[in-house]
């Protein structure tokens, strides 16, 4: 509507055109000093000085013609007008070079993400390279980053299905009810296994295996995610049997796969029995002799080639041995679970070097950090967060930052928590679990305040990546303002 034609006739000659030029600048919300700073420094840029007189005189003929510094606008040059000494583009307003960092903290006050930020740019002003410009300064700001969303996931690497029975385990350590218990499960045939333990000590652990593995055999992979199987005492008994140890990365007992399904299983197996008051291995001895879901044979059909004898009823034929041969079945499922799973693993595998900054997911925050070395598992890495001890986390853990440290990262704000978030008591937003340095000398500390009002940022809508301003009261309880008096994105100085 607002485009005209270009070259012959200047706008204000118009006086259709003056009208309705009027109607759309009579309502900018901007004040007159903004105004005044707009117009100021757009007669001072080169640029936008001579859009503002190819308007009033006509564009020339060829966008190579034009100025070199007007040639970005010579695309939109039907769309542009000036008002007030402002150059507009149908509704929005070119803002001056000198002044696009400013507006564009502006824009980014609330801290949203970087389509809500473009979407609220398009709404009120432009200029060439608007959207570059939020993508960078998105990925340079500190706070955005260290509450950002998680990873989306990778493709899966499934692991390969075994040839033999308990040739491949999978082992994890459980805590139900104040017990740890063993659970490792045979990677072929899903036959679990679950050992109360005396303590969580590796020592404990390993009298666990070793009764497991008179039984069945010793497998020649045990995968392991957690504490103590990692340990240095638990490593060597596995070399010293023959066998390997292998540890997906803490935090992304994913990357293990098959594993996650046998303690689930064992999880629950353990506190429904001691819901019910019933001892858990007889749920275990059930769950051995129970089909496989998508198969008709039970673990014990595969890794004994026969059905038990349980309290169950059962005639004495079907007590028979039989071989079963399930690797195609378990490969065709494995196959389904990966297509299925493709289907949202929306990220492109990731790599990194030693050296790169990075930032690793802690909790609910993104911590920064340095890449030290690569993890002989796929996808996984050791990294030395800016405080506290190296750490192994797999690449859905971690980021590439091109963000710099703030204060909050060095400890030079203490951060204390509201509602499980650790929240700083000036207005940086603050959720860092266990990164406290105790090696920075001399950290000044801020007192807990008892009535400041406290920036906070999202506590929840956490599924758009929406944030809501939140201050806290008197009485340190959170309230949300009115959205009718919040407008965090009104382009105001
Ligand atoms: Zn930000």
């Amino acid at each position: 509507m607002l485009s005209r034609q270009c070259i012959e006739t200047p706008v204000q000659d118009d006086p259709e055109m003056v009208e309705i030029v009027h109607e759309v600048t009579k309502y900018v919300p901007i004040s007159d000093a903004i105004k005044q700073d707009i117009m100021t420094e757009t007669e001072k840029d080169i640029g936008l000085k001579a859009v503002k007189n190819y308007y009033n005189q006509g564009w020339p003929n060829s966008r190579e013609t034009a100025l070199p510094e007007a040639r970005p606008y010579w695309q939109l040059r039907n769309d542009l007008f000036v008002e007030n000494g402002m150059v507009i583009l149908e509704d929005r307003i070119v803002i001056p070079p000198s002044l696009r960092s400013k507006v564009l903290n502006k824009l980014h006050t609330a801290h949203l993400g970087i389509d809500k930020t473009k979407a609220r740019a398009r709404q009120a002003v432009y200029w060439p390279g608007l959207s570059n410009d939020i993508v960078t300064l998105l990925e340079t700001c500190r706070i955005c980053e260290r509450h950002g969303s998680k990873n989306f996931k990778e493709p899966l690497i499934p692991h390969e299905v075994p040839e033999l029975r308990f040739q491949k385990v999978s082992a994890d350590i459980l805590d139900i009810g104040g017990n740890n218990y063993l659970a490792v499960e045979d990677n072929l045939s899903k036959w679990l296994e679950i050992k109360k333990l005396s303590s969580k000590t590796s020592g404990a652990v390993i009298g666990a295996l070793k009764s497991i593995f008179y039984t069945h055999g010793i497998p020649e992979i045990i995968y392991g995610d957690n504490n103590p199987l990692d340990s240095f005492a638990c490593n060597e008994f596995a070399k010293n049997i023959g066998s390997k140890i292998v540890t997906s990365s803490p935090e992304y007992p994913r990357s293990n796969g098959l594993a996650e399904k046998g303690v689930n299983i064992a999880k629950k197996l353990l506190i429904k029995s001691k819901e019910s008051g019933t001892n858990y291995l007889d749920a275990l001895r059930e769950y051995n002799n129970t089909p496989l879901s998508g198969m008709d044979v039970s673990p014990a059909q595969i890794l004994m080639s026969r059905m038990c004898r349980t309290l169950v009823p059962v005639l004495k034929e079907k007590l028979k041995p039989k071989v079963v041969n399930v690797k195609p079945v378990l490969e065709r499922i494995q196959e389904r679970v990966k297509i299925q799973h493709d289907r949202h693993a929306r990220r492109r595998p990731v790599y990194f070097n030693p050296g790169d900054n990075v930032v690793v997911r802690r909790g609910k925050i993104w911590q920064k950090g340095v890449v030290e070395r690569k993890h002989g598992a796929a996808r996984s890495y050791y990294v030395k967060p800016l405080h506290g001890r190296t750490i192994r986390r797999n690449t859905f853990d971690l980021k590439k930052s091109k963000t710099k440290a703030d204060n909050l990262d060095k400890g030079f704000i203490e951060p204390y928590e509201i509602d499980g978030y650790l929240v700083s008591s000036d207005t940086q937003v603050n959720i860092v679990p266990n990164v406290v340095p105790n090696n920075v000398p001399n950290v000044p500390t801020v007192p807990k305040l008892r009535e400041p009002v406290v920036v906070l940022e999202r506590l929840s809508l956490k599924r758009t990546g929406d944030q809501i301003l939140n201050t806290q009261s008197k009485h340190g309880r959170i309230v949300k303002p009115n959205p009718k008096y919040c407008n965090p994105n009104m382009i105001t100085y």
